[in-house]
């Protein structure tokens, strides 16, 4: 693996002339769980930066509606990082919740009121005046494109957020809002371990499009490394052997794999270990022979392509 300091996390436009991100993206979920001081988070973040990894991905329920806040701290204790960086959160989910106590039941909330307020608390909570992206995070049932397309669109104007796109959302759900309010992107689970969006049209539909996806736990949450299963076992093997051939970590060829797809997904990361963060920043810098890819692919559904 490359040294940490001599990496430089490319750019990516998210669709043409649109907004620019870094092509790897801190995902900011467990921030909670690092268990870091102020300075800690401070330093995180410059070391982030320092590679190019300049945007993170928030959510207002991240940590029990706490994540925001500890990343708001950084900001404010180092204002000159703001300017510096790229930040997405995301909107639409009510969790059951001692900082909630109105929530009765664990739901999705996509009207107008709730995410122009929700996005206001956000803001709030980070400590800045704007977001960079402002995605739905889940598609909600009770879901109008119309009202959502009105929320975004207010948002815009007022100066609040400057991009929108959506979360977890079907091609059909994506295309449907993207008619009405141009979308950055829609951000779905991808990974050896979750495949789907390769074989559901999701992917297809964005290359289509000139959209890139943003794809989150990259280990399958950490499963990758862990799951005690016999497929499990087998597909650690097979993604091992190509990291030993290519001397390359097994982090990297993951990212490598992820980012090899031709819609360039964003892969975002979910360690709080710098190193990790460079794993991934070094499979910006190789691709994978397309037999080793078909093999990792091969081993992550059990069997062959037809
Ligand atoms: P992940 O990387 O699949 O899982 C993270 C877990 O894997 C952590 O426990 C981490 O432990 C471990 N891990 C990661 N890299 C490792 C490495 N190189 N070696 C050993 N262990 C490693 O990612 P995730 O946290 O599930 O998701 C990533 C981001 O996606 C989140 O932060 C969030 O921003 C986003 N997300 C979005 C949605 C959505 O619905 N839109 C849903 C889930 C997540 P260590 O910290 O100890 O390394």
């Amino acid at each position: 693996m490359s040294e940490p300091s001599l990496l430089a996390c490319p750019r990516i436009a998210t669709r043409k002339d649109g907004l620019e991100l870094s092509r790897v993206i801190a995902g900011m979920w467990r921030l909670g769980e690092w268990n870091m001081s102020v300075e800690q988070r401070i330093g995180f973040i410059e070391d982030c930066i320092a590679m190019g990894v300049t945007s993170f991905d928030h959510a207002d329920i991240y940590g029990n509606y706490s994540v925001e806040g500890l990343f708001g701290e950084a900001l404010r204790a180092q204002p000159s990082l703001r300017g510096r960086m790229e930040i997405v959160s995301k909107c639409g989910i009510k969790l059951v919740s001692p900082s909630r106590p109105a929530h009765t039941i664990q739901h999705y909330d996509t009207s107008l009121e709730h995410i122009v307020a929700s996005c206001e608390e956000s803001l709030r909570q980070l400590g800045t005046d704007y977001l960079d992206l402002l995605l739905i995070h889940r598609p909600d049932p009770l879901m109008h494109f119309d009202e959502v397309a009105e929320a975004f669109t207010r948002l815009q104007a007022a100066g609040k957020v400057r991009h929108v796109g959506v979360s977890n959302f079907t091609r059909h759900q994506f295309e449907a809002l993207n008619r009405r309010v141009p979308l950055a992107t829609n951000q779905v689970e991808f990974s050896p371990l979750h495949t789907a969006p390769m074989f559901d049209a999701t992917f297809d539909g964005l290359q289509e499009l000139g959209i890139a996806p943003m794809t989150w736990s990259p280990f399958g949450g950490g499963r990758l490394f862990s799951a005690p299963d016999d497929a499990g076992v087998h597909l650690r093997a097979v993604i091992q052997q190509v990291a030993d051939r290519m001397e390359q970590s097994f982090a990297s060829v993951v990212f490598a794999w992820i980012m090899m797809l031709p819609s360039r997904p964003m892969p975002l990361t979910g360690s709080g270990k710098i190193a990790s963060v460079a794993a991934a920043v070094a499979a910006t810098t190789f691709t994978l022979e397309r037999s080793d890819w078909f093999a990792i692919l091969r081993a992550a559904r059990g069997h062959e392509v037809a």
